[in-house]
């Protein structure tokens, strides 16, 4: 059977998915230029792929940085860049509030791989400066935090790391680069899982890190040898979500924004945890580094673990659904799910009540968004 390609005459206007896990040669000159890491030259798609480096690209330009790396997830990308940047003996600044896997990868296999974290309140900047050693080789914080949303000040924390020249990491998944582009506040490489909002529609899985040129290109040996790529199709996907981010994420804020003053009237809701709201304690600051205050929030609901099971049960076409970003207005339970690896009282000392509900607001018409929460908490 031959297995070349016809010969193309014009250029597809969407980028193909290259569906091939390895590329032909017809010369040792050829083998010899690919391995060189010739630009346009592909071998192996552990190594690289045409479809996901055209991902890459468009990503890189969304984030306003050099380059970008895509990986099989969003803590994939994460591991690749934090590991590229620290080994035994090294040490990371992040955020005390962090989404739950990234706690854990730090604070189980980074700790068994003598790398040691440690956690600090990111929004008091003195405490992450007496934080600082001679081995600090990252700090890490999120753009709105999971799953109270509070805000870090992104130039205060740049301007701190700048005398100690130690890199400053963003995970920018909740706000997206369509609400903030963290490089232009100093950050130096920025982290997104892809599977929430840049993808957008609950079916892929991938994330990337952006960041300067000489930084990606450090992060890539270690991305081939540990070998979680993207599959060209999830790539190609996200690719197409890109189109319609902008689009989403007002409408997801939108909905948030009118969920959140909702409940904010109801007798039963106790808290309200929205960037957008006047009351947060970071509204200035978000609305001064953002373009607007995201799809999510969350809130306490009277009566605890009963209310929040209440409200949960009493949903009608809300789902329980434990992530976010997703075209559908869904809910999830902190405590119950991202939150569950920890203690009762670790759980208290963050302020992760029993009865938080975090939602995910989706692109619905709001009426019927605050409708099923009206009936919901009228238990
Ligand atoms: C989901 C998420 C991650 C992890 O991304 P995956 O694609 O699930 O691996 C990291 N950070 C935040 C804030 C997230 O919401």
């Amino acid at each position: 059977m031959k297995r070349t390609l016809p010969p193309l005459r014009s250029r597809p206007a969407v980028p193909p998915i290259y569906q091939t896990s390895v590329f032909a040669f017809d010369s040792l000159e050829q083998v010899d230029q690919a391995f060189s890491g010739e630009a346009g030259a592909f071998v192996y798609s552990r190594y690289g792929n045409p479809t996901v480096q055209a991902l890459e690209i468009a990503l890189a330009s969304l984030e306003r940085t050099e380059a970008a790396l895509v990986a099989s997830s969003g803590m994939a990308a994460l591991t690749i860049a934090a590991l590229s940047l620290c080994g035994q003996g090294d040490h990371i600044i992040a955020a005390q509030d962090l989404y739950g896997g990234t706690q854990a990868l730090f604070q189980r296999d980074f700790g068994r791989w003598g790398i040691d974290v440690t956690l600090v309140d990111v929004l008091n900047t003195a405490r992450v400066e007496e934080a600082i050693r001679p081995t600090t080789k990252l700090i890490f914080v999120e753009t709105i935090s999971n799953p109270l949303m509070k805000v870090a000040d992104l130039s205060r924390l740049a301007a701190l790391k700048r005398g100690f020249d130690i890199p400053l990491m963003v995970d920018n998944t909740f706000a997206s680069p369509v609400l903030c582009r963290p490089s232009e506040w100093g950050a130096d490489l920025v982290m997104e899982s892809l599977t929430k909002y840049l993808n957008g529609h609950s079916d892929v899985l991938a994330g990337a890190v952006m960041g300067s040129k000489q930084l990606i290109d450090s992060m890539r040996p270690l991305h081939t040898n540990f070998g979680a790529v993207a599959s060209p199709f999830d790539a190609w996907l996200v690719q197409r979500s890109l189109h319609t981010l902008k689009l989403r994420m007002h409408q997801h804020c939108q909905n948030a924004m009118r969920l959140a003053e909702f409940l904010a009237s109801q007798p039963k809701v106790m808290t309200v945890y929205y960037p957008g709201l006047p009351g947060h304690p970071q509204h200035t600051l978000a609305a001064a580094q953002m373009t607007s205050f995201g799809g999510m929030l969350s809130f306490v609901v009277e009566g605890g673990y009963y209310g929040a099971a209440q409200v949960i049960k009493r949903l009608e076409w809300v789902d329980f659904v434990p992530s976010l970003g997703g075209s559908s207005t869904t809910v999830s339970h902190p405590a119950k799910t991202s939150h569950r690896g920890m203690t009762g009282m670790d759980r208290v000392k963050l302020g992760i009540d029993d009865g938080l509900i975090r939602v995910s607001a989706g692109l619905e018409d709001g009426d019927d968004i605050c409708a099923d929460f009206a009936q919901a908490l009228a238990w």
